[in-house]
């Protein structure tokens, strides 16, 4: 595991001077003189999909950095033009080729990542169409059941996978949106 080192904001983005901290009224933080403006770090946010047959889970296999050829859930960063339910369908349909026509929040899970924080929110998805396909950030897609689940990259995905899995074992089911 690598030393967690903070994104930090060094010049700014718009006008390029170097920033300096400033006193927002809460904390120091960034700041451009220039265009009286503060910068933030905040965590990423991504979506996910644990999407079910029977008692199996679609897991991808993946086919970029980080963590090329580990296995995780379908999904990825939030676009800022959508919501983290459209980017979870997208993710979906990018990596395995199929549609969700159900999502139910299943909770998030923030983590540490390379990026500062990344804050994912899962969906479970038990209701969908298609054939599963990978492609995209996928090299391969595949249904696997509890005992046989492969290692997966990410910590998040472990974290929310065992709450999805208590949830399931004390038959508590997850209100659709
Ligand atoms: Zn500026």
């Amino acid at each position: 595991m690598s030393t967690f080192t903070p994104f930090a904001w060094n010049h700014c983005p718009i006008c390029g001077s170097k920033l300096d901290p400033a006193h927002d009224g809460q904390s120091d933080r960034p700041h451009c003189t220039a265009c009286n403006r503060f910068y933030y770090s905040n965590p990423t946010p991504a979506a996910c999909c644990i999407v079910t047959q029977g008692d199996e889970i679609l897991f991808v296999q993946r086919s970029v950095e980080p963590c090329k050829g580990l296995w995780c859930l379908p999904g990825g960063f939030v676009e800022l033009d959508e919501s983290p339910e459209d980017a979870a369908r997208r993710e979906l349909e990018e990596e395995t080729g199929i549609r969700a026509l159900d999502l139910r929040l299943l909770g998030t899970n923030a983590q540490k990542s390379r990026f500062g924080a990344v804050l994912v929110i899962a969906y479970a998805v038990d209701s969908w169409e298609g054939e599963v396909t990978a492609a995209t950030d996928a090299m391969d897609a595949g249904f696997f059941t509890k005992t046989n689940r492969p290692e997966l990259a990410f910590q998040a995905h472990r974290d929310l996978l065992a709450r999805f899995d208590a949830l399931g074992d004390a038959g508590h089911p997850l209100l659709p949106l």
